[in-house]
């Protein structure tokens, strides 16, 4: 017989397993000495209250053996042989498109520009100790994409929630926690991810699949709106039954080759802004309500929203990819570009909390890009990343990822900080007006935001904290539209625009479920 029970128990009660079974045993009556076997579904906390709670649902067996936990099983077939299908980028999407692919019998050629996770490691160094950005291999580019070096967060707004299961299992089969099956906020942590990165390149080389490091595609092999391959830097043609096209949304080269070949491309709405940084013990603070978040509770996080008026337009500003203990890290993908990020380890030990807080881009502030095109957004990314690098390291008299940053209270009063707090940013900050770095147009509704989070958190507003700039790499800017149900480019038949950078995903677990989808109805299509 299967009971399924839902508790609502102290963190130290949940957080260890003889007491929780216990609990469990208790609530159905059940003997202590029960062979009932007591399986977590979901687990998630609940700070409303004075008293922090921990949620519980979860399955109790009696008499009755539990199923797998895994309904996914890592038995990939040889695809060596088979015809083969070319894919563009080893992010999320790129990876979980070919595993797919190979379920489904045709054999993937995964494209990278950047390097393997481990010689990237190299690459990241680089820019946190000598300001050097390689544009090949850096937070952004390389093997796993740009969710490798990450917090990990695998939490995405999908309701497909077979789906989402299925891409946890997945990620658990290549080596990442089981936790993440239960956890209602699941993480992996960037000291994990590149573990389970290589793996799933494992698996797909096991199958018979390639996997091309370093290998930039450079242009598409087109016969009229057909897609037939891709060219890569080297000169070497790849034709195949389709291209996934999942390089990110950093992949400014991609954009413009394809605005160039006159192949369909879109604006699409997108935010910037900062970075926030406070103390993760303020946090914690203030989202337990208590003065010490003690052993039992994880690193606190927050989710803040809320709407703001600037020259007539109503504005969101949000908190985006918090990263409770965890540091802020440079993702400019090429010299002379200043972005921030972030990340955090599996523990989410560091002391500082971090934050995206970030602006919704109108249509009116791309005006003075209009020239542009679809590729507007773009470019005013790239113009304010430019700026930001110029007024961080002071047109070079500082090094070069050195990141423009004022204290909270004295951004929102218009004060320049006289002193910086410590950051868990490793290059370095220089005290900057921000609102000099920002245009008015997100200067202003930031402003406007961080007093309305001070009211919701104590101590938010406050210069406890600082911003730090520039988020510009929230979400794509451009889209590369595609059919509904066949995810195939709306012009060009074989291309399938796939991940973030398409304009199709927002996150790792969105990312993958995407890739999966494009391997889906190509395969349907054309094999
Ligand atoms: P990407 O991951 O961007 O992968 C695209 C790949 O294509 C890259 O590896 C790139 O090198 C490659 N590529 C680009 N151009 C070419 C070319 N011309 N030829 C060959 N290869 C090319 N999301 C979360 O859900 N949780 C998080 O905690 C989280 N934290 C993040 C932290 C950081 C620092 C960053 C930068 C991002 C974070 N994200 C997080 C976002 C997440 O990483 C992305 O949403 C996700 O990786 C998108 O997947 P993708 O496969 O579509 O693209």
């Amino acid at each position: 017989m299967i009971h399924q029970i839902s508790l609502s128990l102290l963190p130290e009660q949940a957080n260890d397993d003889t007491a929780f079974r216990t609990e469990a045993l208790r609530h159905l009556r059940l003997p202590a000495d029960s062979s009932a076997v007591v399986r977590k579904r979901r687990q998630s906390i609940d700070a409303r209250g004075r008293q922090v709670r921990v949620h519980i649902d979860a399955d109790v067996f009696v008499g009755t053996p539990p199923p797998p936990l895994l309904s996914f099983q890592k038995q990939y077939p040889n695809v060596s042989q088979a015809r083969q299908a070319i894919i563009v980028g080893a992010g999320p999407a790129g990876l979980f498109a070919a595993l797919r692919l190979i379920e489904l019998g045709v054999k993937p050629i995964v494209l990278e520009r950047g390097s393997d996770v481990r010689t990237r490691r190299r690459d990241l160094a680089a820019i946190n100790k000598d300001h050097v950005v390689n544009p090949e291999s850096n937070y952004c580019f390389g093997e796993g994409g740009a969710g490798t070096y990450s917090d990990g967060k695998l939490y995405t707004r999908s309701t497909k929630r077979g789906d989402v299961r299925r891409i946890l299992e997945i990620l658990v089969a290549h080596g990442a926690t089981e936790q993440i099956l239960v956890d209602a906020h699941p993480h992996i942590g960037t000291n994990k991810l590149p573990n389970v990165v290589a793996d799933l390149r494992q698996s797909i080389l096991d199958a018979g699949g390639e996997v091309h490091f370093d290998t930039r595609v450079t242009d598409f092999l087109m016969a009229g709106d057909q897609m037939k391959g891709v060219v890569t830097a080297d000169g070497r043609e790849w034709p195949g039954l389709g291209v996934i096209l999942a390089t990110g949304h950093s992949a400014r080269d991609i954009f413009y080759l394809l605005h160039d070949k006159g192949v369909r491309i879109e604006a699409k709405p997108f935010a910037m802004g900062v970075r926030i940084e406070h103390q993760q013990a303020l946090i914690d603070q203030l989202q337990y309500h208590r003065p010490e978040r003690g052993d039992h509770l994880p690193a606190a996080s927050y989710s803040l929203v809320t709407q703001t008026r600037f020259n007539g337009v109503e504005r969101g500003v949000f908190s985006f990819c918090m990263c409770p203990g965890g540091f802020i890290v440079p993702a400019a993908t090429a010299p002379g570009e200043l972005v921030v990020n972030g990340m955090s380890p599996s523990r989410r030990d560091s002391k500082f909390a971090n934050s995206g807080l970030v602006v919704a881009i109108a249509d009116d502030d791309l005006k003075p890009y209009r020239d542009e095109g679809p590729l507007a957004g773009l470019a005013l990314q790239q113009e304010l990343e430019r700026w930001a690098c110029r007024l961080g390291n002071d047109n070079g008299k500082r090094p070069a990822q050195t990141a423009p940053a004022q204290r909270v209270a004295d951004f929102v009063s218009g004060r320049v900080s006289a002193e910086l707090l410590p950051t868990s940013y490793q290059p370095g900050l220089a005290s900057v007006d921000m609102s000099d770095v920002l245009p008015d147009h997100i200067a202003q509704p930031l402003k406007q935001g961080l007093r309305d989070f001070g009211r919701k958190m104590r101590g938010y507003l406050s210069n406890d904290g600082q911003v730090i700039g520039v988020e510009s790499r929230t979400s794509s800017p451009v889209r590369i539209p595609r059919h509904r149900d066949t995810c195939e480019h709306v012009e060009i038949s074989r291309l399938f625009p796939c991940g973030e950078g398409a304009g199709f995903a927002g996150g790792i677990v969105s990312a993958a479920m995407d890739g999966e989808r494009c391997a889906e109805e190509l395969v349907k299509l054309y094999n």
